[in-house]
């Protein structure tokens, strides 16, 4: 059986796709206002061209595969794209990152078309603090998506929530509050150096040290460490009389990274393979693929870049330089 191991001996099996590097948000933490230069619809692969490489990665011992972008609910056929995936064989466990604007409309049809699981960004319940924070008067859609991807039957959906200082992250405590009301599972993110408008400092970042202070003002947390190969740090969550009331999860890239774990891969929308967020390099899969390449050809490529999968992010590293590409063109 073919895997694709790194020289640390991590072995990929989950894979990212984003779909598009448009989006229907500008979150300030990511993109700026006027947007980015979008990929033209050339640079992007075809569906056909995402199926094809989709299970070249499977058929290579990727079990898992999340649909993202940008914001994959902006691609007119990804119902379509889903259905293909999900008869692939072996069937891979199949994700959605989304921003939930238009989810209500597709929860449905996504399930029937083989979605297994869906985590939505909601960074803020407040509308004035949303439409800051997104640059778009949007809540309601995002809130009726969470809602409905729950009633299709994707539960327990993931919330994740970035923290930003001076913005939301006094919030945190209700956003948990909301989310064990309605049985969803909280994620606190740390923004990383991934943003458009290169704003990213270490001060200025919330940490998870710093979440988990937040939170400790109303709950009482403990810790249940990692949960198979999941960047997320789980919590049990207790009420301050003892009442267990659910989970919630940190994930803490810059302050503890778990890089010596991770079995992730991101293809971009443009047909790119980057082993890492913060990778410097790229492997192109889409010239070879339009140039006819066979899928033990694309195979080897795919195995060779992640051979020299580099150890770890090196953000705290003196001489750390935030890659040109941005959390939303890479597929978060
Ligand atoms: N548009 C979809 C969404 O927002 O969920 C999918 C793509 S978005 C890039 C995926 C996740 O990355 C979101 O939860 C978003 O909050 C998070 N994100 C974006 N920029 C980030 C950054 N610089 N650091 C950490 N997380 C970030
Ligand atoms: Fe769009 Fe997601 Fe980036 Fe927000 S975080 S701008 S929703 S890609």
């Amino acid at each position: 059986m073919i895997e694709l191991r790194d020289a640390f001996g991590r072995i990929a099996t989950d894979l990212r796709i984003s779909l598009t590097d448009r989006c229907s948000l500008r979150c300030t933490y990511c993109m700026p206002a006027e947007g980015l230069q979008w990929l033209t619809k050339t640079q992007r692969l075809a569906d056909d061209e995402i199926v094809r490489l989709a299970k070249v990665f499977v058929d290579a011992g990727v079990r898992s595969i999340r649909l993202t972008g940008g914001e994959p609910l902006t691609h007119p056929t990804l119902v379509d794209i889903v259905a293909q995936l999900a008869a692939f064989e072996p069937r891979p466990e199949l994700s959605l990152t989304t921003n939930g604007i238009g989810l209500a409309g597709r929860a449905a049809a996504l399930v029937e078309a083989g979605l297994d699981r869906v985590n939505v960004s909601v960074d803020t319940l407040d509308p004035e603090k949303f439409t800051a924070l997104t640059r778009r008067n949007r809540l309601p859609d995002v809130l009726a998506g969470v809602a409905a991807a729950a009633a299709a039957g994707l539960a327990p959906v993931k919330v994740n929530a970035v923290l930003v200082r001076d913005s939301n992250l006094d919030e945190a405590p209700a956003l948990l509050a909301w989310a064990l009301e309605h049985g969803y599972q909280m994620r606190f993110i740390e923004h990383m150096p991934l943003d458009a408008d290169h704003t990213w400092t270490r001060e200025e970042m919330v940490t998870a040290e710093e979440i988990l202070r937040v939170l400790a003002s109303q709950y009482d947390l403990r810790p249940v460490g990692h949960i198979d190969h999941a960047p997320a740090e789980e919590f049990e969550v207790f009420s301050r009389d003892g009442e267990r009331l659910g989970t919630t999860g940190v994930i803490a890239s810059v302050t503890r990274p778990f890089c010596r774990e991770c079995d992730r891969l991101r293809l971009t929308a443009d047909g790119q393979l980057r082993t890492c967020l913060f990778a410097q390099t790229e492997t192109d899969l889409r010239a070879p693929l339009r140039d006819g390449a066979t899928d033990a050809e694309l195979t080897e490529l795919i195995a060779t870049a992640v051979a020299g999968k580099q150890a770890g992010h090196g953000i705290s590293s003196i001489g750390f330089v935030q890659p040109t590409r941005t959390m939303s063109a890479i597929g978060g």
